[in-house]
């Protein structure tokens, strides 16, 4: 995963301001309810005019003993609608109220998230820093005891490293605030590079390795390092959940959209998962392998600020197929 800010400055993408939205949420509400009890209200008056003028065509029905039942029929049928009117309006004003103390409560943990894993940042830098120096013997000769307990601090303080990259990621997807650099990338090239750099843990694996790619470049605008995220994310995922077989890398491209495919030949994804996986700290099946179950709502995102899209296929025990899609030219 990409850690820290991004490397320059594109063009933002619209942060969803969540209080304007609930003030939206509210007023749409509250129209819709009045719509619906000016509706409501119509029924019992068109009844009424009705009665009186088609019906009776005259308006001694309102006299003696029937009439009385008649008004005292049309007053409890217009008090019930004042009273349903008043209870269902404090109801809505629960759940729009609700519905903000949950918000605010949402942010304000997004807000912690975010600040807890900021200052996490520079403390790991510099013990991995240290750790690495130690490892390489900048402090003198490490002996094959000593380099035990350090390959193994080295091995947890990247993992939390990676860790703290992915909750800053999630923070600034939640805050509208992942800056995408959008340049022109060849998705080939890019995807070649991905599996390039999987080949010694693929090997040291003994799974096989296929890439399908088209004979020219396959070019869409986007951000080179936030797609290589995902890409890096699924190959890595593939690799994780697969014992034996392989994976397959294809690149397919029509008019509009450039397809990536990533196969694996892996222990499968049950079908009431398949929509879970992707969102936040969601992990299935055994939990035997590493991972904070961030990756798949990163890339996700990611996608999505693409205008892209990204989904899932997969057959218990027989393996899963990711596949994203990306527009060409993102939309003006
Ligand atoms: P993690 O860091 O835990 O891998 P992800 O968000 O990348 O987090 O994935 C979420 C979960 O989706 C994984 O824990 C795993 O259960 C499931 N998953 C993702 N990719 C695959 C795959 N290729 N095969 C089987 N399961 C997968």
């Amino acid at each position: 995963m990409r850690d820290g800010v991004p490397s320059a400055a594109g063009p933002a993408t619209p942060a969803p301001v969540i209080s304007q939205d609930i003030g939206a949420l509210r007023q749409r509400l509250l129209s819709q309810f009045h719509i619906a009890f000016a509706l409501m209200s119509i029924i019992p008056l068109l009844l009424c005019c009705y009665l009186i003028t088609v019906k009776f065509f005259s308006l001694s029905i309102l006299a003696g003993l029937n009439g009385m039942y008649f008004l005292l029929a049309v007053v409890f049928a217009i008090l019930g609608l004042l009273v349903g009117q008043f209870l269902i309006r404090r109801v809505m004003r629960q759940l729009v109220t609700t519905n903000e103390k949950l918000e605010a409560f949402h942010q304000m943990q997004a807000a912690f998230v975010s600040n807890v894993a900021h200052e996490l940042r520079s403390p790991l830098t510099v013990v991995k820093g240290a750790l690495d120096n130690l490892a390489d013997g900048l402090h003198g000769p490490v002996s094959t005891d000593q380099m035990e307990p350090i390959a193994m601090s080295q091995r947890e303080i990247n993992r939390l490293k990676r860790l703290v990259g992915d909750l800053l990621d999630v923070a600034r997807i939640e805050a509208g605030k992942m800056r995408l650099v959008r340049t022109e990338v060849d998705l080939r090239e890019c995807l070649n590079a991905v599996a390039k750099s999987f080949e010694g843990m693929l090997k040291q694996r003994g799974l096989s390795v296929d890439v399908d790619m088209p004979a020219s470049p396959v070019r869409i605008i986007g951000d080179q390092d936030r797609l290589s995220q995902v890409f890096i994310n699924l190959v890595m995922n593939a690799i994780k959940f697969t014992k034996q077989g392989g994976i397959r890398l294809r690149l397919s491209s029509d008019a509009e959209d450039a397809q990536v495919e990533v196969v694996d030949t892996g222990r499968g994804i049950p079908a009431e998962d398949l929509e879970r996986i992707f969102d936040k700290f969601e992990r299935v099946g055994s939990d035997d392998q590493e991972g904070s179950g961030l990756g798949l709502p990163i890339a996700k995102a990611i996608v999505e600020l693409h205008h892209g899209r990204m989904w899932a296929e997969s057959r218990l025990d027989s393996g899963s197929r990711f596949i994203v899609r990306l527009p060409h030219t993102q939309p003006t």
